[in-house]
């Protein structure tokens, strides 16, 4: 039994290598590749976010998950420059247009850095609330403060596996609170992220294992809601990136 999945397994990944050979790599060569995708650093302290996320999280999280995608895509720019030829929100929203053998790596690893990048920036905060334009749409659209914890809350829990919960953002401010699996990023459908939350387990196993609600109700006290003031007032005017 052993050997037969093991055969399985060795086919299936010479199938998908043949298909793409970046997955001939390991992912130690991955991260180590260099090109023109840099992992961002961490705006604070790996531990500034405790006790809510603990350090080693945010240290395996951004230090290897996040490098990893950095990786795959400085080895994918190599034969697909195009991937690094325009900023990555663009990349994503033109996801359809790009060569179909690219379209896995700029889907998992273009929406996996781009997911993480928004997420470090948008915490290391002290949680509380939102002020001005920002927490009148959210009394607006998402039926305020209270009522958009719940929701974004449940949605993340409501997500089976891996992925995101967002409040997405369009150019009039107007707020919408959705959810993407793996690492699917909004802008891949034409919207753009104002904030999200990762819910994969490697987000929060390490603290709060199976616990995602646990999870989901602490994070609210790091979020840095001046760092989304300012993503909200970006995409009103134009600006806004990944
Ligand atoms: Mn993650």
């Amino acid at each position: 039994m052993i050997a037969i999945t093991r055969r399985r397994a060795l086919f299936g990944a010479a199938a998908l290598a043949s298909v793409y050979p970046i997955l001939r790599s390991s992912p130690a060569l991955a991260q180590a590749a260099a090109g023109p995708f840099s992992l961002p650093a961490l705006p604070y302290a790996p531990e500034a976010n405790e006790p809510s996320i603990d350090k080693m999280t945010m240290e395996i999280h951004h230090g290897r998950h996040h490098a990893a995608f950095i990786g795959n895509l400085n080895a994918a720019a190599k034969d697909f420059p195009q991937i690094a030829a325009m900023p990555m929100h663009q990349v994503l929203q033109k996801i359809g247009e790009m060569p179909e053998a690219v379209r896995g790596v700029i889907r998992n690893s273009g929406g996996g850095h781009a997911n993480h990048a928004m997420f470090w920036t948008i915490m290391g905060g002290k949680g509380g609330e939102p002020s001005g334009d920002l927490a009148a749409a959210i009394t607006r659209d998402l039926g305020g403060m209270e009522k958009m914890k719940t929701d974004f809350n449940a949605a993340g829990v409501r997500v089976f596996g891996s992925g995101w919960v967002f409040v997405t953002v369009d150019a009039t401010g107007k707020l919408a609170l959705t959810s993407r699996p793996n690492q699917d990023n909004p802008r891949m459908d034409g919207q753009m992220v104002l904030m999200g939350n990762d819910v994969w387990e490697h987000a929060y196993y390490l603290k709060y294992q199976n616990r995602r609600a646990d999870y989901l109700t602490g994070w609210w006290n790091i979020v840095n809601w001046q760092a989304i003031e300012t993503r909200y007032a970006a995409a009103k005017a134009g600006t806004l990136g990944i």
